[in-house]
């Protein structure tokens, strides 16, 4: 039987256990809250880590009890032979969920290879069932694209997380439909609240907070019901009487939940984060490009972790550049 690594506990107790690794700070689509309609400056190429990097790095945290990860970006599947660097992560020793957040435009075709690699689960971000609406929040008409995912992905057999951030003014309406698709589908329809991380497109507000999510689908939906959360989970969650899908909502941006948060992020240029808010902790890179062995990358990596922030607050009042706005997701990695 294999031997579990001990698990790390932060300053406050909390496991480190899951690993957000943003794969690539490029993207196809250009969704309004994430980035300006011309894009961000992307960090040249030699300055992303290189895969040989991650893998490192991931066995490295599988050292140190992280089993789970989810590959993100900017959208995965435009870096080149991400498929195989798949491969190569789900062959480490602890690594036992493997799974990714995809914008489903490119997906579908890898769906069956998916599957094969033991990918149990992937989030899909669909923010409205609307093709005008989509090309609208995306800038790109992509909408049947991503609909062909979600087919492949459900036939597949694989869960399907649904994400879709609620803003006011862009998809209110949708946010029934979206969570009708749980009627018929086994998918958890999860409605994020809007983070101000947009690279400038627009100035943070939250018209749209958690609350006035839960209520707008309760009046739609009188038989929404909360139900219990797994450790570590960033929902909220709820089922409708007689549907086959669940409903999730996330404070992302009121930040409810730091209390039992799991997770650390590695952005595309291998900064590490410890917490959402702050503006990296940890200059990964530099430490691999640098010449450090396991040992000093792992005392680094442990250090960092026993140092986090309580919570997405203390993380902000922290950081040197203080506007949230200055970055976009797509190098954060959501
Ligand atoms: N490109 C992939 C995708 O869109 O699924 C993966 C990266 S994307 C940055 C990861 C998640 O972050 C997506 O579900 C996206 O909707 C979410 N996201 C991006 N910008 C956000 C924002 N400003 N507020 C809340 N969620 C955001
Ligand atoms: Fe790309 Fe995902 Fe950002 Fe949309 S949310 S621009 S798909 S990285």
């Amino acid at each position: 039987m294999p031997v579990a690594s001990p698990v790390l506990f932060d300053n406050h107790g909390r496991p480190l256990e899951y690993l957000r690794l943003a794969v690539t700070d490029r993207c196809n689509l250009r969704c309004f809250y994430c980035m300006p309609a011309e894009g961000i400056e992307y960090v040249p190429k030699q300055e992303l880590l290189s895969y040989e990097e991650m893998e490192r790095l991931v066995t490295l945290l599988a050292g140190l009890g992280v089993r789970k990860v989810r590959l993100t970006g900017g959208e995965p599947f435009v870096r080149r032979d991400l498929v195989p660097f798949m491969e190569r992560l789900a062959r480490i020793p602890g690594i036992d969920d493997l799974s990714l957040t995809t914008n489903g435009v490119l997906t579908a075709p890898y769906v069956p290879a998916l599957k094969q690699l033991g990918v149990k689960a992937v989030n899909l971000s669909l923010d409205t069932l609307d093709r005008t609406r989509f090309a609208r929040i995306t800038r790109r008409d992509e909408l049947p694209r991503v609909l062909d995912t979600l087919y492949a992905l459900l036939e597949a057999g694989i869960t399907v997380k649904i994400n879709a951030v609620v803003m006011g003014g862009q998809n209110i309406e949708d946010l029934v439909p979206l969570a009708g698709l749980t009627r018929e589908l086994p998918v958890d329809v999860r409605f994020i609240e809007e983070m101000p991380f947009n690279g400038g497109s627009h100035a943070p507000t939250l018209p749209w907070n958690h609350v006035r999510i839960r209520e707008h689908l309760q009046a739609h939906f009188p038989g929404l019901m909360p139900t219990a959360a797994a450790p570590g989970d960033t929902a909220s969650h709820y089922t409708i009487p007689g549907h086959a899908g669940s409903i999730g909502i996330i404070a992302a941006f009121s930040r409810t939940f730091c209390g039992t948060c799991n997770r650390i992020r590695l952005t595309a240029e291998g900064g590490l984060k410890t917490c959402l808010y702050d503006q990296g902790v940890l200059d990964v890179r530099a430490l691999l490009r640098g010449g450090a062995s396991d040992e000093v990358v792992v005392e680094a990596l442990k250090s960092a972790f026993r140092h986090r922030a309580a919570d997405g607050f203390e993380a902000e009042r922290q950081r040197p550049v203080h506007q949230l706005s200055f970055e976009s997701m797509s190098t954060i990695g959501g």
